[in-house]
């Protein structure tokens, strides 16, 4: 096991700039997740740290070592990727035992690693199928026992669980978090996904065309975003934006004044100064009276089960181009059906504010960290 660290990397191809400028540094035994939408580079920083791309710049460190230009097969990392590719004419087993007998370890010492993992992974009965003889699921798993049964200094997944259907992947998302407290070896998981990055991670990193946003535990992330692309990203339903002005110590949301905590009045705000309000569903509360809050329309109701997913519109028509609509997390138990009309608060604590247009986060003040 080892740290992995990266110091200013980046990746071009010819025009596009696939990842720049990324420096992080993952400790011995942590388990990060790299999150963002598709297309924004997160591949490629994984194949740059596996040694199946090169970076235009930039170091990478894999414990003391320079790997920099190291062939991945001198890594010592183990990748999987969303499409299992495994040997189909070899059973489970020896696909299992592949990496190890390359290693030149010994058959007897071979079995009994490939039990071990196997036993971890719930696919001891299958350890003389053939890959064709497996569901998606099984096939997955046996590609993390190959990866795993080498015992590599790094494991590096890439959007693993993506083809597979969604109670499987919950199930095999907990699996992972199981094996990385049992093995604990040093692991990067890339994916789009932010509830697995959320679940399974110690440390995230966002990224979004090729740059880092911000890195953070799953926790301090959500709660303090740093901008608003973080602040959407995370979170399902996504936190709610919507355009806003401050005017004369109020914010206003089309013609709708808001009442405005005094923080946000000594936020150092210029009057007129368009923003963006963001919301999380959750921090969504019915108002008792009318007239203090966002008069909203329900368009749609889902339950959730455990809670009501109500899907709104703002009443105040504003600008056309402004987005108009409000998710509110409600109780089970409420009593709400399309076409009602709603007043819909938020406690002053749990609002942000963004800059129009560069999505900064202007309140909460300055980051902690
Ligand atoms: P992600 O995995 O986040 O979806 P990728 O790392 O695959 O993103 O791609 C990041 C960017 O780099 C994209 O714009 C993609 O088109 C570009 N890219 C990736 N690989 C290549 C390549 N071999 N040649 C040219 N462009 C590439
Ligand atoms: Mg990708």
């Amino acid at each position: 096991m080892a740290q992995v660290r990266l110091n200013q990397v980046t990746r071009r191809f010819k025009e596009t700039t696939a990842i720049a400028d990324i420096s992080f540094t993952v400790k011995d035994g942590e388990f990060w997740a790299i999150v963002g939408p598709s297309g924004c580079g997160k591949s490629t920083l994984l194949r740059i740290v596996a040694g199946l791309e090169t970076a235009t710049a930039g170091e990478i460190y894999i414990g003391d070592r320079c790997v920099t230009s190291v062939p991945a097969r001198q890594r010592d990392v183990a990748m999987v990727f969303q499409n299992y590719a495994l040997y189909p004419h070899m059973s489970v087993a020896e696909n299992m035992a592949f990496g190890l007998r390359l290693q030149g370890m010994p058959k007897s010492d071979r079995r009994d690693r490939v039990n071990q993992v196997a036993k971890a992974l719930n696919i001891e009965p299958l350890l003389e199928r053939k890959p064709g003889q497996l569901s998606g699921g099984q096939q997955q798993r046996v590609a993390l026992g190959r990866a795993l049964a080498r015992s590599p200094q790094v494991f590096l997944l890439d959007e693993p669980l993506s083809n597979l259907d969604a109670q499987l992947r919950d199930e095999i998302r907990g699996e992972l978090k199981h094996l990385h407290q049992q093995f604990g070896i040093t692991t990067l998981y890339v994916t789009h996904d932010q509830i697995e990055a959320m679940t399974l991670a110690d440390q995230i990193v966002v990224l979004d065309g090729g740059h880092i946003q911000q890195i953070g535990s799953p926790q301090f992330i959500y709660q303090h975003p740093k901008n608003q692309m973080v602040a959407t990203f995370l979170g399902s339903p996504p936190m709610n934006i919507l355009a806003a002005q401050f005017k004369a110590g109020q914010l206003a949301v089309g013609a709708q004044p808001f009442s405005c905590p005094d923080a946000i009045r000594q936020a150092g705000l210029i009057d007129g100064q368009p923003v963006q309000i963001g919301i999380r569903p959750e921090h969504l509360r019915l108002c008792p009276k009318p007239g203090v809050g966002f008069q909203v329309s329900v368009a749609v109701v889902e339950p959730l089960g455990r809670e009501l997913l109500v899907r709104t519109e703002l009443l105040d028509k504003g600008k056309s181009s402004d987005p108009r609509r409000l998710n509110w997390i409600a109780p089970m138990a409420m009593t709400v059906e399309a076409g009602d009309r709603l007043t819909l608060t938020v406690d002053p604590d749990a609002l942000f504010l963004f800059e129009a247009d560069t999505g900064n986060r202007l309140y909460p003040g300055p980051l902690e960290n």
